[in-house]
């Protein structure tokens, strides 16, 4: 018996099984478990019908199903939008609960796992870890640490005037204003506030879009589906501002364009990357903090602050607690994630190395610096020289990541990972690969 033979055998024999298990009725015997032959609980029909042909379905071919039972109902999504962005039949939308989730029929191409920085993508060697394009260390600078990736130049930050609902110097707001402007940009996908714990991404094409938006939302909204809108008249420009793991995808959308799909990414001529330890779940967060006693009704905004989440009503502080203790409410997925500074942005900022009213900014690359020098006159900027802060959290952050990693961290490893090597890797943890929810890939469900 060959090995298709050999297969097919399986498979009917488990199909004849599963068959007998229904004829049984009420009340009979629970029927054995089908397992699939690549041992992956979100295998289904379409696998068995391959096998049973004798031609079983490459498994490394992915359908959403696939990439949300490894991601998603594995309780990993980071919520970046990058599988919706990268989706050429636009298949994928979002959810009531939030996450990602089939709309349509899915074709099986595979871009929703090959674009995911929880699945496919190894962000990691996606970007330069301190050396640029030629390979060179970054900037000169020999002793740029490993974590802080490319750093042309460091500055400590505040806009000249400030909107009223900025963070720390109100770089960003202030960079983006100036660069509308100046005509350098002619918008920029930002998220913008609906409550303290839950925000909303958007194109924002002017200063006072830009103003009205200010302030960090922890609520991770994919905001890389605002590239599958088409860019209105006269906006060709764009920058995009988001956490790191967003700007890797958009990094990934750019560098590998499809014909197929319809995609603004190539317009993003800025990529705005801010610090980031880990995000929330919004809804669990705001019930995380009506627990701790804050009336969430009069929560105006959350930030966090030197490890401390802080809860703002209009006028007074709410609540200041080691943000450690809101552990349950943030994104499992964000524990995989190595890089804090943003490495795959022209611009990075956060708060971390500044004193307290400015922020940092690292400028990484000839796009970041050409912007930088287009808004240094309407900001109040200084050079920053150590950067031991940011360095002791990124590193920080990357011990996190290989530790809690399934698969090997290698920055000089293949840029993606493939499904089965992930089943493989993921199995028997408390991330590995779950069968699929019915509502998300109701294509199970549903026959024509
Ligand atoms: S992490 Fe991002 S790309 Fe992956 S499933 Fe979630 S939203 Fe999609
Ligand atoms: S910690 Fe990483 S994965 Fe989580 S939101 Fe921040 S950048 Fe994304």
């Amino acid at each position: 018996m060959n090995q298709a033979q050999e297969h097919m055998s399986t498979t009917m024999s488990l199909v004849e099984d599963r068959r007998a298990g229904a004829d049984r009725g009420a009340g009979a015997p629970a029927m054995k478990q089908w397992r699939s032959p690549l041992g992956d609980p979100a295998a289904d029909l379409r696998d068995e019908i391959a096998l049973a042909g004798g031609v079983p379905e490459l498994p490394d071919k992915i359908w959403f199903h696939k990439t949300a039972a490894a991601v998603i109902d594995a309780g990993r999504c980071v919520g970046c939008g990058g599988c919706i962005a990268a989706c050429p039949s636009r298949s994928i939308g979002v959810a009531e609960d939030g996450k990602p989730t089939l709309v349509k029929m899915c074709t099986g191409c595979s871009a929703c796992w090959d674009y995911c920085p929880l699945a496919g993508l190894r962000t990691e060697a996606l970007h330069a870890y301190a050396t640029d394009a030629s390979g060179s260390r970054a900037a000169g600078d020999t002793a740029v640490p490993i974590e802080l990736g490319r750093i042309d130049s460091a500055w400590s930050v505040t806009g000249r005037t400030r909107a009223a609902e900025v963070q720390d110097g109100g770089a960003v707001t202030a960079l983006l204003c100036q660069l509308l402007s100046t005509g350098f940009i002619d918008g920029a996908i930002v998220t913008r506030r609906i409550d303290a714990f839950h925000g909303e991404p958007f194109l924002a094409t002017s200063p006072e879009e830009v103003r009205a938006a200010a302030g960090s939302v922890y609520h991770q909204s994919h905001p890389l589906t605002v590239l599958n809108e088409p860019l209105p008249n006269g906006v060709a420009r764009i920058a995009f501002v988001g956490t790191p793991c967003q700007v890797s995808v958009l990094r990934a959308l750019q560098r590998f364009p499809w014909k197929y799909r319809r995609s603004s990414a190539g317009a993003a001529v800025l990529a705005i990357g801010l610090f980031c330890t880990r995000s929330f779940e919004p809804d669990k967060l705001e019930e995380a903090v009506g627990a701790a006693g804050v009336a969430t009704s009069q929560a105006a905004r959350v930030d966090v602050r030197d490890g401390d989440l802080v809860v703002r009503s209009a006028t007074t502080e709410l609540l200041r607690r080691p943000v450690k203790e809101f552990h349950a409410a943030s994104l499992k997925g964000c524990d995989e994630c190595a890089d804090f500074t943003g490495l795959g942005a022209d611009l990075a900022v956060g708060n971390l190395a500044s004193e307290p009213g400015r922020s940092t900014v690292l400028v990484r690359t000839e796009a970041g610096r050409d912007a930088w020098e287009a808004v240094t006159r309407a900001l109040d900027v200084r050079p920053l020289e150590d950067l031991s802060p940011v360095v002791r959290a990124a590193a920080r952050d990357r011990n996190r990541a290989v530790r809690s990693l399934a698969r090997p961290f290698d920055p000089e490893g293949p840029l993606w990972t493939s499904y089965t090597e992930h089943l493989d890797l993921y199995a028997g943890g408390e991330r590995s690969v779950q069968a699929p929810a019915k509502f998300r890939s109701h294509h199970f469900e549903v026959t024509c």
